[in-house]
């Protein structure tokens, strides 16, 4: 891989580390079968990841890193999209928008630096723009404002537009696939208390269906935005707004929640 001013490195030198992690060894193990795991040690411990092996472990240890990964850091551009520095394992990554990671880094500080430098214009969150005393994500003018291109309309970038108070989409470009979605859940759900027998527990949660829902949402969108009826005057839902950094993103994201 190529030489990195950061001291980021490839999967064969995070491996070395990776290894010395129990819940590493114990995904391993569960993963390669008790009879491959000396050999799937030995191969990460000498960093050599190479036979078909090598590459069960490529991909194991690359998902079991973004699986285990927790942010250790986060910086904002200039337009307000974060960039998050992640641990996991012992081993640290750098992750933000329309960016193919460069690999692995071995200590937070050199990750961090290599967010701070990569894109120029890089800020703290403490150090930037002042938020209202609201905990919500409105302007100084009460509204929502697309992180890409700043427009309090409806653009491409608006993926989904959410009634959080009411349960409903109200707008963007998930907005019929998101309500259909939920129209089937709650018909689900009603279908099942008709048939469901008087001594089991009525299992379904509306709220927390819906917030499962939205998680998907967080999955495929880029930044999320909300307001409340406290800053934006008129108002009586709290809103959730998400947005992907491009109309591609976007339209790649509609595409998967509606197979899903
Ligand atoms: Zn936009």
């Amino acid at each position: 891989m190529e030489r990195c001013l950061f001291g980021c490195v490839g999967l064969d030198e995070a491996c070395k580390v990776l290894v010395k992690s129990r819940s590493v060894q114990a995904i391993v193990k569960k993963a390669v079968g008790v009879k491959d795991y000396p050999t799937a040690t030995h191969l990460m411990k000498s960093g050599n990841l190479e036979g078909d092996l090598g590459a069960r472990l490529k991909d194991l240890l690359s998902d079991t890193v973004s699986d285990g990964s927790e942010v250790v850091w986060t910086g904002y551009l200039h337009n307000g999209y974060p960039i998050h520095v992640y641990k996991s394992h012992g081993v640290f990554w750098v992750w933000a928008i329309e960016y193919d990671p460069v690999g692995y880094f071995l200590g937070e500080e050199s990750a961090v630096s290599f967010a701070q430098s990569n894109w120029g214009d890089v800020h703290e969150k403490s150090e930037g723009p002042k938020k209202d005393a609201d905990s919500d994500d409105t302007g100084d003018d009460g509204e929502i404002h697309c992180p890409c291109c700043d427009t309090t309309d409806n653009c491409d970038h608006l993926l989904l537009l959410v009634d959080l108070t009411f349960r409903h989409g109200e707008g963007g470009l998930l907005y019929n696939a998101f309500n259909s979605r939920w129209a089937d859940i709650l018909n689900e759900a009603s279908n099942e208390d008709e048939h469901r027998d008087s001594d089991e527990d009525p299992d379904f949660n509306e709220g927390d269906s819906f917030d499962e829902l939205l998680d998907e949402v967080r999955s495929i969108s880029d930044v999320e935005l909300t307001s409340s009826p406290d800053s934006a005057p008129g108002m009586s839902s709290n809103y959730g707004y998400y947005f992907c950094s491009s109309k591609k993103k976007a339209v790649e994201a509609l595409k998967k929640f509606s197979e899903s």
